[in-house]
């Protein structure tokens, strides 16, 4: 079987579709899942085996034969614990094939064989009877179908399902029950996520301000959920104006409903202040008393030292659909609408009046700028840098043409005294025309006919484009919605190299150039979505570790990965290091940039990994960085961009490095190969 994947060519931009075996599927899906993080997720792993043990006890002191089904069993892990708590007999099922059979072999491998059937099937399509998959009805139902929205990965159609057809009536559920909690708070940073605020731009003849358009004001964004690692947000970043509220529950050992729905709870703030957002969690009973129970609440509900990390289930930040200012003490009623597989949420001053539809972006910005990109645009002191080093390099009668998605930069250029400004908008698949979405941003701001937008693609840029005259200033971020590391935004390159027939011979460019620079660390947590994990609650798991080894090295040559380091702690092991340049008043060169070296580990610690990053020179001392901002402390605790993701790369074994008169070295060959866009790179401890 062929599947085809998609993925953005860094040097042309646009998307690519690949004709890829069946097995490149699944090795993405593998290498990158979080099976590894929920393995070594102690404190879920610790309370489940307790749940389960106390729902067997239950069953047994009943003078029931114990008889459980697990949906979703990975590595058969909670059928194990069943098994081991004296369970009679054990259903487990999972629908994707490579994990099927990885807990065949790890059920086997640990002995359970005959207390453990594993059903590759979807829960859906399991049978009962005397034919069937399972023999009879199970009185014991074991599941972990949660996602960090709680219903995100279908677990309310599933037990809706199980409980009609696969458990019996009045089962033993383990979880329990789960709990939604939600708190209303104003943040000027989370809000700036969802809404584009104005901007303020000191030009030579004034302030000017730019508006977003009316639409954007009043639409309610996309219905994606936005789940961050919320511990990493500072209590400075956010007011809590209501007390935690408990918004719903579901009990896991009834009938489950799916079907659309809402619920409604009445607060009070706590202060006044503007409503903006509803932050949420959830936890899960482990057992009917409610005596096990494992939580996501974040830092400030509960205490640091109950805290565990975990990636796979974080916390939901929710965007009203606007901003409601709220009074202390006022009567408020939040409501919290659900279709099967989603969460959203509507605050009201008074009782009447739900409004149940789910959120969509009607005025389609939220479809140009995703949130991490509203972030970056509303954040004034880089929209500051922007314009000194716009104002460094245009003069009255500069032509200026803009590459970059979804870019203020034009206006920006605008504002500043360019005579003629032209930005290039190649349509998207998610945006057809970005041409009708600028055109309300412009008119919001009196600044039709203006600023041209080009719908061609560099390569296709015509002398009439640009009314017949040359390039003067050439501007970009660069920013670019199919980037997915850090040097894929070196497409801005590219595009320049493309349209060198349009340059004026004194052309500036803006940025002059990029610098990739890297620098090892040691993760707070991130290393356990990556680390092998052995023996689990007593469990040999180590089918999984090799099965995800397997799937990381099935292209050869590891891949960096993309995360937003501001939600994943490190501390710096070595000093950063500048590793490659890309000069942009050059076209690209037609052989690969390469560069070997050393680094050496200055503190004590253990090397998880290089972390990479893209600083851009705009002019003469002004550079942006999109990876580290400061590195904050001796303890080497790092300050990253808070609206770029970095690349990644694990190593594949851990040094441990001692601060010693002559600190231990690593040793790198970076290669960017001109040809792909893309960045390869090998280390050795
Ligand atoms: N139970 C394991 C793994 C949980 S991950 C543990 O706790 O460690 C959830 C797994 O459920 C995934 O492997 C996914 O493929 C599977 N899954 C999700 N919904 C399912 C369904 N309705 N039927 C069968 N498998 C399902």
């Amino acid at each position: 079987m062929k599947t085809f994947c998609g993925r953005a060519n860094p040097t042309t931009g646009s998307m690519e579709w690949f004709e890829e075996g069946e097995d490149y599927d699944y090795h993405q899906e593998i290498a990158r899942s979080r099976y590894a993080d929920m393995l070594h997720d102690k404190d879920r792993n610790v309370k489940y085996y307790q749940g389960i043990r106390a729902a067997v006890s239950r069953v047994k002191e009943r003078g029931e034969k114990a008889i459980v089904l697990d949906i979703g069993t990975g590595t058969g892990l909670l059928s194990m614990m069943a098994a081991s708590a004296g369970a009679d007999f054990c259903y487990a099922i999972e629908v994707f094939k490579p994990m099927a059979n990885a807990a065949v072999k790890i059920v086997e491998k640990n002995g359970f064989s005959d207390k453990i059937k594993i059903i590759n099937k979807h829960s859906t399509e399991v049978t009962v009877g005397p034919d069937g998959d399972m023999q009879c009805r199970a009185n014991i139902l074991i599941t972990e179908l949660f996602d960090t929205e709680l219903i995100g990965e279908g677990a309310l159609p599933t037990y809706e399902h199980a409980h009609k057809y696969l458990v019996q009536e009045g089962c033993e559920a383990v979880p329990h029950r789960a709990t939604v909690y939600v708190q209303l708070v104003e943040s000027r940073r989370m809000w700036s996520w969802k809404k584009l605020f104005p901007v303020h731009v000191e030009a030579e003849d004034g302030e000017k301000i730019l508006i977003p358009p009316s639409e954007m004001e009043n639409c309610p964004g996309v219905p994606s959920v936005c789940d961050i690692q919320l511990n990493q947000m500072p209590s400075s970043d956010f007011s809590t104006l209501s007390d935690v509220v408990t918004m719903f529950s579901v009990d896991f050992s009834k009938p489950v409903q799916s079907a659309s729905t809402y619920y409604r709870v009445q607060l009070e703030p706590v202060k006044s202040g503007k409503a903006q957002i509803v932050l949420s969690w959830w936890d899960i009973d482990m057992d009917p008393s409610g005596m096990i129970n494992c939580t996501m609440a974040p830092y400030w509900v509960k205490p640091t030292s109950a805290l565990q990390w975990r990636d796979h289930w974080m916390q939901c930040v929710y965007f009203l659909p606007r901003e409601e200012p709220v009074l202390q003490g006022e009567k408020l009623y939040l409501t919290a609408c659900r279709d099967e597989y989603s969460v959203w949420y509507n605050l009201q001053k008074a009782r009447a009046g739900v409004g149940v539809e789910s959120p969509v972006c009607r005025c389609r910005a939220h479809l140009l700028w995703n949130r991490p990109r509203l972030g970056e645009l509303n954040d004034q002191s880089r929209t500051r840098q922007y314009v000194q080093a716009l104002r460094k390099v245009l003069k009255t009668d500069s032509v200026c043409l803009c590459i970059s998605d979804g870019s203020l930069l034009p206006v920006l250029a605008h504002y500043l005294g360019a005579k003629q400004v032209q930005c290039m908008q190649p349509s998207r698949i998610d945006l057809l025309h970005p041409h009708e979405l600028w055109q309300a941003f412009f008119k919001a701001n009196h600044l039709e006919d203006k600023i041209k937008i080009i719908e061609a693609r560099p390569e296709l840029l015509k002398p009439s484009h640009l009314e017949d005259k040359k390039i003067s200033v050439l501007v970009g971020e660069p920013f670019f919605t199919t980037s997915l590391l850090p040097w894929h935004n070196l497409y801005f390159w590219y595009a320049r190299t493309a349209v060198s027939p349009h340059l004026a011979s004194s052309v500036t460019v803006l940025p002059q150039s990029a610098s990739l620079h890297m620098m090892i660390v040691e993760f707070q947590d991130l290393w356990r979505i990556r680390s092998p994990c052995g023996t689990c609650e007593g469990f040999d798991v180590q089918t999984m570790d090799d099965m995800i080894k397997n799937s990381l090295n099935f292209r050869e040559s590891k891949e960096a990965e993309p995360h937003p380091l501001w939600e994943y702690p490190c501390k710096s092991l070595s000093d950063p290091q500048e590793v490659l340049t890309f000069d942009f008043t050059r076209t690209v060169p037609q052989h690969c940039l390469s560069t070997e070296g050393s680094v050496k580990l200055l503190r004590k610690g253990k090397s998880h990994g290089a972390v990479l990053w893209m600083d851009y020179h705009l002019a003469a001392d002004i550079s942006i960085s999109t990876g580290l901002m400061q590195l904050s402390d001796e303890k080497g605790n790092c300050e990253w961009n808070p609206h770029c993701k970095q690349a990644v790369y694990f190593f594949s074994s851990v040094i441990e490095s001692e601060i010693q008169s002559d600190p231990t070295a690593v040793t790198y060959a970076i290669n960017f190969d001109t040809k792909t866009g893309e960045i390869a790179m090998d280390f050795k401890l």
